[in-house]
Protein backbone atom coordinates (compact mmCIF):
# COMPACT_ATOMS: atom_id res chain seq x y z
CA UNK A 1 0.00 0.00 0.00
CA UNK A 2 1.42 3.26 -0.68
CA UNK A 3 0.38 4.72 2.71
CA UNK A 4 3.47 3.48 3.99
CA UNK A 5 6.05 5.02 2.18
CA UNK A 6 8.48 7.23 3.80
CA UNK A 7 6.01 10.21 4.51
CA UNK A 8 4.51 8.35 7.28
CA UNK A 9 6.30 8.75 10.16
CA UNK A 10 6.36 12.63 9.55
CA UNK A 11 2.73 12.59 10.62
CA UNK A 12 2.45 9.46 13.17
CA UNK A 13 5.69 10.58 14.63
CA UNK A 14 5.85 14.08 16.71
CA UNK A 15 4.48 17.09 15.35
CA UNK A 16 5.95 19.12 18.39
CA UNK A 17 9.78 17.29 18.90
CA UNK A 18 11.93 17.94 22.02
CA UNK A 19 10.05 18.51 25.42
CA UNK A 20 9.75 22.84 24.81
CA UNK A 21 5.93 22.04 23.87
CA UNK A 22 4.68 22.04 27.99
CA UNK A 23 6.35 25.57 28.27
CA UNK A 24 5.38 26.95 24.71
CA UNK A 25 1.66 25.91 25.11
CA UNK A 26 0.90 26.30 29.10
CA UNK A 27 0.67 30.06 30.05
CA UNK A 28 1.91 30.44 33.36
CA UNK A 29 0.63 32.37 36.52
CA UNK A 30 0.61 35.88 35.59
CA UNK A 31 1.70 35.73 31.59
CA UNK A 32 -2.25 34.82 30.96
CA UNK A 33 -3.40 37.54 32.08
CA UNK A 34 -6.42 37.42 33.74
CA UNK A 35 -9.20 35.52 32.94
CA UNK A 36 -11.50 37.48 31.22
CA UNK A 37 -14.48 35.40 32.21
CA UNK A 38 -15.34 37.83 34.99
CA UNK A 39 -14.79 34.34 37.44
CA UNK A 40 -15.26 35.81 41.10
CA UNK A 41 -17.47 32.90 42.81
CA UNK A 42 -16.08 30.94 45.45
CA UNK A 43 -17.16 27.53 45.91
CA UNK A 44 -19.37 26.77 49.04
CA UNK A 45 -17.40 24.19 49.76
CA UNK A 46 -15.08 26.72 50.78
CA UNK A 47 -16.86 28.91 52.38
CA UNK A 48 -18.88 29.33 55.92
CA UNK A 49 -22.12 28.95 54.55
CA UNK A 50 -22.00 25.10 53.76
CA UNK A 51 -24.46 23.74 56.22
CA UNK A 52 -23.33 20.73 58.14
CA UNK A 53 -23.50 17.25 56.16
CA UNK A 54 -22.50 19.10 53.26
CA UNK A 55 -20.39 16.44 51.54
CA UNK A 56 -16.68 17.05 51.21
CA UNK A 57 -14.10 15.86 49.99
CA UNK A 58 -14.78 12.14 48.95
CA UNK A 59 -11.60 11.32 48.25
CA UNK A 60 -9.31 12.53 50.94
CA UNK A 61 -8.84 16.02 48.96
CA UNK A 62 -7.79 18.30 51.73
CA UNK A 63 -4.08 19.03 52.38
CA UNK A 64 -1.00 19.50 50.39
CA UNK A 65 -0.38 23.03 49.47
CA UNK A 66 0.81 23.25 45.65
CA UNK A 67 -1.06 20.08 45.06
CA UNK A 68 -3.59 19.76 42.43
CA UNK A 69 -6.42 22.10 42.38
CA UNK A 70 -8.83 19.20 41.64
CA UNK A 71 -6.95 16.90 43.48
CA UNK A 72 -4.72 15.36 46.56
CA UNK A 73 -0.96 14.84 46.58
CA UNK A 74 0.96 12.92 46.25
CA UNK A 75 -0.46 10.34 43.89
CA UNK A 76 1.07 7.14 43.28
CA UNK A 77 2.15 6.67 39.53
CA UNK A 78 2.09 3.13 38.14
CA UNK A 79 5.48 1.77 39.05
CA UNK A 80 5.79 0.80 35.10
CA UNK A 81 5.32 4.47 34.19
CA UNK A 82 7.86 7.08 34.21
CA UNK A 83 5.99 10.53 33.95
CA UNK A 84 6.75 12.40 30.73
CA UNK A 85 8.01 16.02 31.63
CA UNK A 86 4.50 17.19 30.60
CA UNK A 87 2.90 14.72 33.26
CA UNK A 88 5.23 16.39 36.26
CA UNK A 89 4.22 20.23 35.23
CA UNK A 90 2.23 21.47 38.05
CA UNK A 91 -1.20 22.16 37.60
CA UNK A 92 -1.72 25.17 36.01
CA UNK A 93 -4.68 27.63 33.65
CA UNK A 94 -4.22 26.26 30.06
CA UNK A 95 -6.81 28.69 28.37
CA UNK A 96 -10.39 30.46 28.50
CA UNK A 97 -13.11 29.49 26.09
CA UNK A 98 -16.12 31.36 25.07
CA UNK A 99 -17.56 30.66 28.43
CA UNK A 100 -15.37 29.27 31.19
CA UNK A 101 -12.25 28.63 32.45
CA UNK A 102 -9.41 25.41 31.36
CA UNK A 103 -7.07 24.04 33.66
CA UNK A 104 -4.36 21.18 33.53
CA UNK A 105 -4.73 19.47 36.31
CA UNK A 106 -3.72 15.80 38.12
CA UNK A 107 -5.95 13.23 38.66
CA UNK A 108 -5.37 11.51 41.80
CA UNK A 109 -6.86 8.06 40.89
CA UNK A 110 -4.50 7.44 38.40
CA UNK A 111 -1.94 10.33 38.19
CA UNK A 112 -3.44 11.16 34.87
CA UNK A 113 -2.89 14.84 33.75
CA UNK A 114 -6.36 15.92 32.46
CA UNK A 115 -8.08 19.04 31.64
CA UNK A 116 -10.34 20.90 33.97
CA UNK A 117 -13.29 23.03 32.82
CA UNK A 118 -14.79 25.31 35.30
CA UNK A 119 -18.28 26.31 34.19
CA UNK A 120 -18.66 29.67 36.04
CA UNK A 121 -22.04 31.63 36.63
CA UNK A 122 -23.75 28.95 35.50
CA UNK A 123 -27.28 30.24 37.87
CA UNK A 124 -26.86 34.35 36.62
CA UNK A 125 -30.08 33.93 34.55
CA UNK A 126 -32.40 31.27 33.06
CA UNK A 127 -30.16 31.97 29.88
CA UNK A 128 -26.98 30.81 31.23
CA UNK A 129 -28.37 27.68 32.71
CA UNK A 130 -30.04 26.57 29.72
CA UNK A 131 -26.67 27.34 28.08
CA UNK A 132 -24.11 25.53 30.57
CA UNK A 133 -26.82 22.50 30.98
CA UNK A 134 -27.18 21.76 27.17
CA UNK A 135 -22.83 21.83 26.96
CA UNK A 136 -22.71 19.63 29.59
CA UNK A 137 -25.25 17.28 28.52
CA UNK A 138 -22.92 17.47 25.07
CA UNK A 139 -20.07 16.54 26.66
CA UNK A 140 -21.73 13.52 28.26
CA UNK A 141 -23.44 12.53 25.11
CA UNK A 142 -20.42 12.49 22.52
CA UNK A 143 -18.82 9.19 21.96
CA UNK A 144 -16.32 9.79 18.79
CA UNK A 145 -12.61 10.39 18.71
CA UNK A 146 -12.21 13.61 17.11
CA UNK A 147 -14.67 15.18 19.27
CA UNK A 148 -13.74 15.99 22.73
CA UNK A 149 -15.87 14.66 25.69
CA UNK A 150 -16.63 14.55 29.59
CA UNK A 151 -14.43 11.91 31.20
CA UNK A 152 -15.76 12.91 34.65
CA UNK A 153 -17.77 15.92 36.56
CA UNK A 154 -16.75 16.86 39.84
CA UNK A 155 -18.90 16.24 42.84
CA UNK A 156 -21.33 19.01 43.62
CA UNK A 157 -21.70 19.96 47.37
CA UNK A 158 -25.76 20.51 48.28
CA UNK A 159 -27.81 22.23 46.27
CA UNK A 160 -27.93 25.18 47.94
CA UNK A 161 -24.23 25.87 47.93
CA UNK A 162 -23.97 24.40 43.86
CA UNK A 163 -22.76 27.23 42.16
CA UNK A 164 -20.19 26.02 39.85
CA UNK A 165 -19.75 22.98 37.52
CA UNK A 166 -16.17 21.61 36.33
CA UNK A 167 -15.71 19.03 34.20
CA UNK A 168 -13.22 16.63 33.37
CA UNK A 169 -11.93 16.28 30.08
CA UNK A 170 -8.92 14.46 28.43
CA UNK A 171 -6.31 16.74 27.85
CA UNK A 172 -4.58 18.01 24.86
CA UNK A 173 -1.23 19.66 24.37
CA UNK A 174 -2.26 22.20 21.93
CA UNK A 175 -4.40 23.66 19.44
CA UNK A 176 -4.50 24.27 15.87
CA UNK A 177 -4.06 27.92 16.26
CA UNK A 178 -1.00 27.74 18.15
CA UNK A 179 0.37 25.26 15.72
CA UNK A 180 -0.03 27.33 12.48
CA UNK A 181 1.42 30.58 14.22
CA UNK A 182 4.30 28.43 15.10
CA UNK A 183 7.42 28.20 12.75
CA UNK A 184 6.70 23.95 13.32
CA UNK A 185 6.73 22.72 9.48
CA UNK A 186 3.08 21.85 8.32
CA UNK A 187 3.57 19.66 5.51
CA UNK A 188 1.05 18.40 3.46
CA UNK A 189 0.14 15.15 5.05
CA UNK A 190 -0.02 17.26 8.33
CA UNK A 191 -3.16 19.50 6.86
CA UNK A 192 -4.83 16.14 5.22
CA UNK A 193 -4.81 14.33 8.37
CA UNK A 194 -6.12 17.42 9.90
CA UNK A 195 -8.77 18.11 7.65
CA UNK A 196 -10.04 14.74 7.36
CA UNK A 197 -10.56 14.51 11.39
CA UNK A 198 -11.67 18.11 11.57
CA UNK A 199 -14.70 16.62 8.90
CA UNK A 200 -14.69 13.54 10.65
CA UNK A 201 -15.46 15.40 13.95
CA UNK A 202 -17.85 17.47 11.98
CA UNK A 203 -19.91 15.00 10.11
CA UNK A 204 -20.58 12.98 13.53
CA UNK A 205 -21.68 16.37 15.36
CA UNK A 206 -23.98 17.63 12.57
CA UNK A 207 -25.69 13.34 12.43
CA UNK A 208 -26.41 14.43 16.25
CA UNK A 209 -27.79 17.03 14.50
CA UNK A 210 -25.78 19.88 16.47
CA UNK A 211 -24.37 22.67 15.15
CA UNK A 212 -20.98 23.63 16.76
CA UNK A 213 -21.05 27.74 15.62
CA UNK A 214 -17.82 28.48 16.95
CA UNK A 215 -15.37 26.36 14.35
CA UNK A 216 -11.92 28.11 14.57
CA UNK A 217 -8.28 26.76 14.81
CA UNK A 218 -7.77 27.59 18.86
CA UNK A 219 -11.26 25.38 19.19
CA UNK A 220 -9.52 22.13 17.37
CA UNK A 221 -7.35 20.93 20.23
CA UNK A 222 -4.16 18.84 18.66
CA UNK A 223 -1.77 16.33 20.14
CA UNK A 224 1.92 15.52 19.28
CA UNK A 225 0.92 12.42 17.07
CA UNK A 226 -1.57 15.04 15.44
CA UNK A 227 -4.89 13.66 16.74
CA UNK A 228 -7.56 16.33 16.58
CA UNK A 229 -10.64 16.77 18.71
CA UNK A 230 -13.40 19.64 18.26
CA UNK A 231 -13.86 21.15 21.60
CA UNK A 232 -15.88 24.07 23.09
CA UNK A 233 -19.45 23.44 22.69
CA UNK A 234 -20.32 26.86 24.67
CA UNK A 235 -21.65 28.14 21.50
CA UNK A 236 -23.52 24.99 19.94
CA UNK A 237 -26.87 24.17 19.97
CA UNK A 238 -29.48 22.11 18.39
CA UNK A 239 -29.89 22.56 14.44
CA UNK A 240 -33.57 24.52 13.98
CA UNK A 241 -35.64 22.45 11.65
CA UNK A 242 -38.51 25.43 11.35
CA UNK A 243 -37.15 27.93 8.53
CA UNK A 244 -39.22 30.24 10.19
CA UNK A 245 -37.92 30.55 13.73
CA UNK A 246 -35.19 32.62 14.38
CA UNK A 247 -31.47 31.70 15.62
CA UNK A 248 -28.70 34.15 17.18
CA UNK A 249 -26.41 35.97 14.85
CA UNK A 250 -23.85 36.52 17.98
CA UNK A 251 -22.31 33.20 16.77
CA UNK A 252 -18.80 32.42 15.20
CA UNK A 253 -15.68 34.25 15.12
CA UNK A 254 -15.82 37.00 12.72
CA UNK A 255 -13.08 35.70 10.74
CA UNK A 256 -14.91 32.00 10.54
CA UNK A 257 -18.04 33.30 9.91
CA UNK A 258 -20.48 32.37 6.98
CA UNK A 259 -21.73 34.61 4.70
CA UNK A 260 -25.28 33.88 5.58
CA UNK A 261 -24.78 34.92 9.44
CA UNK A 262 -22.99 38.00 8.13
CA UNK A 263 -25.40 38.92 5.82
CA UNK A 264 -27.90 38.89 8.79
CA UNK A 265 -29.86 35.55 7.86
CA UNK A 266 -32.73 34.51 10.61
CA UNK A 267 -32.10 31.30 9.87
CA UNK A 268 -28.86 28.87 9.43
CA UNK A 269 -28.04 25.21 9.10
CA UNK A 270 -25.09 23.37 9.48
CA UNK A 271 -23.46 24.79 6.51
CA UNK A 272 -22.33 27.54 8.71
CA UNK A 273 -19.83 25.06 10.51
CA UNK A 274 -18.74 23.82 6.91
CA UNK A 275 -17.77 27.49 5.83
CA UNK A 276 -15.47 27.65 8.78
CA UNK A 277 -13.82 24.85 7.82
CA UNK A 278 -12.79 25.78 4.48
CA UNK A 279 -11.37 29.20 6.15
CA UNK A 280 -9.38 26.84 8.10
CA UNK A 281 -7.92 24.60 5.37
CA UNK A 282 -6.90 27.94 3.65
CA UNK A 283 -5.18 29.11 6.61
CA UNK A 284 -3.59 25.51 7.23
CA UNK A 285 -2.49 25.87 3.90
CA UNK A 286 -1.25 29.39 3.61
CA UNK A 287 -0.26 29.55 7.22
CA UNK A 288 -2.58 33.00 7.63
CA UNK A 289 -6.04 33.94 8.19
CA UNK A 290 -7.78 33.55 4.89
CA UNK A 291 -10.27 36.44 5.25
CA UNK A 292 -8.86 38.61 8.44
CA UNK A 293 -11.28 41.93 8.07
CA UNK A 294 -12.05 44.29 11.00
CA UNK A 295 -15.56 44.53 10.69
CA UNK A 296 -18.38 42.37 9.61
CA UNK A 297 -19.12 44.11 6.64
CA UNK A 298 -15.34 44.34 5.48
CA UNK A 299 -15.26 40.76 6.18
CA UNK A 300 -17.87 40.03 3.22
CA UNK A 301 -16.17 42.36 1.30
CA UNK A 302 -13.43 40.17 1.41
CA UNK A 303 -15.37 37.24 0.76
CA UNK A 304 -17.09 38.92 -2.53
CA UNK A 305 -13.42 40.12 -3.40
CA UNK A 306 -12.40 36.29 -3.27
CA UNK A 307 -15.56 34.39 -5.03
CA UNK A 308 -16.87 37.40 -6.62
CA UNK A 309 -20.73 39.35 -6.28
CA UNK A 310 -23.12 36.53 -5.93
CA UNK A 311 -26.15 36.03 -7.42
CA UNK A 312 -29.46 37.62 -6.18
CA UNK A 313 -30.57 33.97 -5.48
CA UNK A 314 -27.91 33.65 -2.99
CA UNK A 315 -29.56 36.99 -1.17
CA UNK A 316 -32.70 35.65 -0.80
CA UNK A 317 -32.39 35.17 3.32
CA UNK A 318 -29.94 38.61 3.90
CA UNK A 319 -31.31 41.34 5.48
CA UNK A 320 -32.09 44.85 3.65
CA UNK A 321 -28.64 46.22 4.48
CA UNK A 322 -26.93 43.25 3.68
CA UNK A 323 -28.18 43.11 0.08
CA UNK A 324 -28.31 46.89 -0.62
CA UNK A 325 -24.61 46.83 0.22
CA UNK A 326 -23.78 44.16 -1.89
CA UNK A 327 -25.77 45.54 -5.05
CA UNK A 328 -24.52 48.86 -4.10
CA UNK A 329 -20.77 48.18 -4.74
CA UNK A 330 -19.46 47.57 -7.87
CA UNK A 331 -20.15 43.74 -9.75
CA UNK A 332 -17.00 42.13 -8.92
CA UNK A 333 -15.51 38.87 -11.07
CA UNK A 334 -14.61 35.47 -9.10
CA UNK A 335 -11.00 35.60 -8.10
CA UNK A 336 -10.40 32.05 -7.09
CA UNK A 337 -7.45 31.49 -8.81
CA UNK A 338 -5.46 33.36 -5.87
CA UNK A 339 -6.23 29.63 -4.16
CA UNK A 340 -3.47 28.28 -5.79
CA UNK A 341 -0.94 30.77 -4.44
CA UNK A 342 -1.56 30.03 -0.92
CA UNK A 343 0.99 27.33 -0.86
CA UNK A 344 2.72 24.70 -3.13
CA UNK A 345 0.22 22.52 -1.30
CA UNK A 346 -2.30 24.15 -2.56
CA UNK A 347 -3.03 21.70 -5.80
CA UNK A 348 -5.80 21.32 -7.90
CA UNK A 349 -7.39 18.61 -6.05
CA UNK A 350 -6.93 20.65 -2.70
CA UNK A 351 -8.35 24.01 -4.56
CA UNK A 352 -11.32 22.07 -5.86
CA UNK A 353 -12.63 21.21 -2.37
CA UNK A 354 -11.73 24.32 -0.74
CA UNK A 355 -14.01 25.76 -3.19
CA UNK A 356 -16.79 23.80 -2.51
CA UNK A 357 -16.66 24.56 1.09
CA UNK A 358 -16.04 28.55 0.26
CA UNK A 359 -19.35 28.57 -1.76
CA UNK A 360 -21.12 32.17 -0.81
CA UNK A 361 -24.85 30.17 -1.00
CA UNK A 362 -25.37 27.16 1.90
CA UNK A 363 -27.74 25.77 -0.55
CA UNK A 364 -24.83 25.12 -2.77
CA UNK A 365 -21.98 24.65 -0.11
CA UNK A 366 -20.71 20.59 0.29
CA UNK A 367 -21.59 19.15 3.15
CA UNK A 368 -19.30 18.15 5.77
CA UNK A 369 -19.92 14.16 4.92
CA UNK A 370 -19.77 14.36 0.92
CA UNK A 371 -16.89 16.56 2.17
CA UNK A 372 -15.47 13.47 2.96
CA UNK A 373 -15.82 11.79 -0.27
CA UNK A 374 -13.21 14.47 -2.00
CA UNK A 375 -10.16 12.37 -3.14
CA UNK A 376 -8.30 15.11 -1.44
CA UNK A 377 -9.28 13.18 1.63
CA UNK A 378 -8.45 9.57 1.19
CA UNK A 379 -4.73 9.81 1.93
CA UNK A 380 -5.92 11.84 5.57
CA UNK A 381 -8.23 9.09 5.89
CA UNK A 382 -5.65 6.22 5.89
CA UNK A 383 -3.22 7.67 7.42
CA UNK A 384 -5.25 7.83 9.94
CA UNK A 385 -6.67 4.53 9.77
CA UNK A 386 -3.24 2.80 9.64
CA UNK A 387 -1.79 4.66 12.83
CA UNK A 388 -4.09 7.06 14.49
CA UNK A 389 -7.29 5.77 15.37
CA UNK A 390 -8.51 3.30 18.01
CA UNK A 391 -11.79 1.58 15.70
CA UNK A 392 -9.13 -0.54 13.65
CA UNK A 393 -6.17 -2.42 14.76
CA UNK A 394 -3.30 -4.60 13.52
CA UNK A 395 -2.72 -8.17 13.87
CA UNK A 396 0.51 -9.72 12.88
CA UNK A 397 -1.00 -10.35 8.95
CA UNK A 398 -1.62 -6.52 8.91
CA UNK A 399 -4.25 -3.96 9.65
CA UNK A 400 -7.74 -5.06 10.45
CA UNK A 401 -9.99 -1.90 9.54
CA UNK A 402 -13.48 -0.73 11.05
CA UNK A 403 -16.21 -1.18 8.06
CA UNK A 404 -17.08 2.85 9.14
CA UNK A 405 -14.46 4.86 8.80
CA UNK A 406 -16.67 8.36 9.53
CA UNK A 407 -19.17 7.32 11.58
CA UNK A 408 -22.41 8.79 12.34
CA UNK A 409 -24.17 9.84 16.26
CA UNK A 410 -26.45 6.72 17.38
CA UNK A 411 -29.22 9.05 17.97
CA UNK A 412 -29.84 12.94 17.67
CA UNK A 413 -28.66 15.19 20.67
CA UNK A 414 -31.96 15.61 22.16
CA UNK A 415 -32.83 18.88 24.19
CA UNK A 416 -36.64 18.75 24.36
CA UNK A 417 -36.07 19.20 28.33
CA UNK A 418 -35.24 22.92 27.75
CA UNK A 419 -38.58 23.98 26.95
CA UNK A 420 -39.46 22.76 30.11
CA UNK A 421 -37.28 24.83 31.80
CA UNK A 422 -38.80 27.79 33.09
CA UNK A 423 -36.38 28.94 36.18
CA UNK A 424 -33.28 29.01 37.55
CA UNK A 425 -34.04 27.08 40.57
CA UNK A 426 -35.76 24.27 38.26
CA UNK A 427 -32.94 24.23 36.43
CA UNK A 428 -30.28 24.00 39.42
CA UNK A 429 -32.20 21.02 40.65
CA UNK A 430 -32.33 19.43 36.80
CA UNK A 431 -28.58 19.96 36.33
CA UNK A 432 -27.87 18.66 40.22
CA UNK A 433 -29.47 15.09 39.48
CA UNK A 434 -27.70 15.02 35.91
CA UNK A 435 -24.61 15.28 37.52
CA UNK A 436 -25.51 13.23 40.35
CA UNK A 437 -27.15 10.45 38.03
CA UNK A 438 -24.16 10.46 35.37
CA UNK A 439 -21.95 9.53 38.56
CA UNK A 440 -23.74 7.13 39.54
CA UNK A 441 -21.52 3.38 39.72
CA UNK A 442 -18.98 4.99 38.25
CA UNK A 443 -15.08 5.94 39.43
CA UNK A 444 -14.99 7.40 43.26
CA UNK A 445 -15.98 10.85 42.80
CA UNK A 446 -13.54 13.85 43.07
CA UNK A 447 -14.40 17.53 43.77
CA UNK A 448 -12.48 20.82 44.25
CA UNK A 449 -9.29 21.06 47.10
CA UNK A 450 -10.00 24.14 48.45
CA UNK A 451 -6.92 23.95 50.37
CA UNK A 452 -4.69 23.43 47.61
CA UNK A 453 -2.61 26.46 46.18
CA UNK A 454 -3.95 26.11 42.82
CA UNK A 455 -6.91 26.49 43.82
CA UNK A 456 -6.17 30.00 45.31
CA UNK A 457 -5.32 30.85 41.62
CA UNK A 458 -8.03 28.57 39.91
CA UNK A 459 -11.19 30.59 41.89
CA UNK A 460 -9.32 34.36 40.88
ZN1 LIG B 1 -9.86 3.23 12.28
Amino acid sequence: MAFHGAGQQAVCGDLFPGSELGHKYFCVGSSCGAPSTGLSATPCLNGPTAPAGTPRHPTALGGSAGGGAAVPQPYSNPASEVPSPAEMEPDRPIGYGAFGVVWSVTDPRDGRKVALKKMPNVFQNLVSCKRVFRELRMLCFFKHDNVLSALDILQPPQIDCFEEIYVITELMQSDLHKVIVSPQPLTTDHIKVFLYQILRGLKYLHSAGILHRDIKPGNLLVNSNCLLKICDFGLARVEEPDPSRHMTQEVVTQYYRAPEVLMGCRHYGSAIDVWSVGCIFAELLGRRILFQAQSPIQQLDLITDLLGTPPLSALASACEGARAHILRGPHKPPSLSVLYMLSDGATHEAVHLLCRMLVFDPAKRISGSDALSHPYLDEGRLRYHTCMCQCCYSVPSGRVYTRDFEPVAERPFSHSYENSLLSVWQGKELIHRFITEHQQGKRVPLCINPQSAAFKTFIR
